[in-house]
């Protein structure tokens, strides 16, 4: 769980193209959240994908020239913001405006002229859900045991960097790792210190990896990947090397290995500069049959294989 959702003030994004209600609304709440706006209804997706994503968004109904709804509608479609919970600005007056609000996604609405205390009391609840669920999504794509991401979260990181890669005709590579001899590690040291391995290896790999757009995972028993965006293959074989080095280094102790007296890896390594006929099967497949390689040709050591 990043500290990030624990420490920070939750952040409230309004919309609405009357400065008043905004400058209102900002009164009443910026002790609790940090407040972004935007008067115009057209920044409002640009906002909220930006770096500081808000964990809510206040949303004018009535706005000169695109409407709340069909921002709220642009919102829920995009993969990005749909999480995002919406609440309604609206007039008491106009009732079938909440039917509709609630039809298009929204979470909630509040009616002007604004309560202080009901807009607080509902900002609390939903902006607390969403956190909660949010903590919740990321415990989900999280490996318990080492703390690196698993299998499902390398699954969404390997479609989405996959696009990017398709869309920006850039390379991805793909390290698949697997411990060696680890059956006869359990069987000698017993479970809870191949577990210690385990943390171990996880650690030392991340050590090895050092741009944030990198990411290492657990993907099975004892193993492991390592996702590589926008790097070539003497990029990814310059890290499979790194990583045999840093497990080297590690010397973690396995008597009974028949490579060598401490723990080693093998490791797969493919790379591709994908476009829209191929699937990220493939790299998997092929970093897969490259581990397949390099297990048969001894162990301890990195195979490759390409297109
Ligand atoms: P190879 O060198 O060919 O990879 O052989 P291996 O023994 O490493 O591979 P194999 O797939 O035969 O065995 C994997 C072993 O990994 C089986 C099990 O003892 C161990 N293992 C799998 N998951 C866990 C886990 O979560 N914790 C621990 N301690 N051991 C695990
Ligand atoms: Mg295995
Ligand atoms: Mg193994």
């Amino acid at each position: 769980m990043s500290s990030d959702t624990i420490t920070r003030k939750p952040v409230v994004l309004i919309v609405d193209d009357d400065i008043t209600t905004v400058k209102f609304i900002a009164e009443a709440i910026r002790d609790q959240y940090d407040v972004i706006f935007t008067l115009s209804a057209e920044d409002c997706l640009q906002k909220a994908m930006a770096d500081q994503k808000p964990d809510l968004i206040l949303l004018d109904v009535k706005m000169p020239s695109v409407d709340g709804f069909q921002i709220c509608e642009a919102l829920k479609k995009s993969e990005e913001t749909q999480n995002i919970p919406v609440i309604f600005i609206t007039s008491a007056k106009h009732q079938e405006d909440q039917e509709k609000g609630f039809e298009m996604g929204a979470i909630d609405y509040i009616t002007k002229p604004i309560n202080v205390k009901i807009l607080r009391a509902r900002l609390k609840a939903h902006v607390r859900q969403s956190i909660d669920l949010k903590n919740l999504e990321e415990l989900a794509l999280t490996d318990v045991l080492t703390g690196v991401p698993n299998r499902r979260k390398f699954n969404e990181a390997m479609r989405s960097d996959w696009k990017l890669a398709v869309r920006d005709k850039k390379p991805i590579s793909l390290l698949m790792i697997d411990i060696d001899e680890f059956k006869r590690f359990n069987d000698h040291y017993g479970h809870p210190e191949g577990d210690k391995c385990l943390i171990a290896v996880a650690k030392t790999l991340k050590q090895t990896v050092d741009r944030p757009i990198d990411m290492v995972a657990r993907i099975g028993g004892e193993e492991f990947v390592i996702l590589l965006p926008d790097t070539d293959l003497t990029g990814a074989e310059f890290i499979a090397k790194k990583v045999r080095q840093s497990i080297h280094a590690l010397n973690f102790p396995h008597s009974e290995s028949k490579v060598c007296d401490f723990v080693t890896l093998s490791i797969g390594v493919s790379c591709m500069k994908p476009t829209l006929q191929e699937d990220p099967e493939m790299l998997i497949d092929a970093a897969d049959k490259a581990l397949y390689r390099a297990k048969h040709d001894g162990k301890d050591c990195y195979r490759v294989v390409t297109f």
